[in-house]
């Protein structure tokens, strides 16, 4: 598993639960990554409102690319 950050888009860590912002706060929980290494892939959040990241020591927002949807 390899994790690209291709054109520009925020690429961030998705597990069941849990969205990561950046591969920076993946590695946090990195430990658990590699006991269980299908639990993660890539994520683009592409529409919609903001995420918080999942990681307690984070309070970033994982905007998404195209916004939030007006409706
Ligand atoms: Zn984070």
């Amino acid at each position: 598993m390899k994790y690209a950050f291709p054109g520009g888009y925020q690429v961030s860590i998705i597990h069941d639960c849990s969205v990561y912002c950046s591969s920076e706060c993946w590695e946090k929980d990195r430990e658990f990554y590699e006991l269980n290494p299908d639990e993660a892939s890539e994520f683009i959040h592409w529409e919609g409102s903001p995420i918080e990241c999942d990681h307690s020591d984070c309070s970033n927002q994982i905007e998404s690319e195209y916004g939030e949807n007006e409706s």
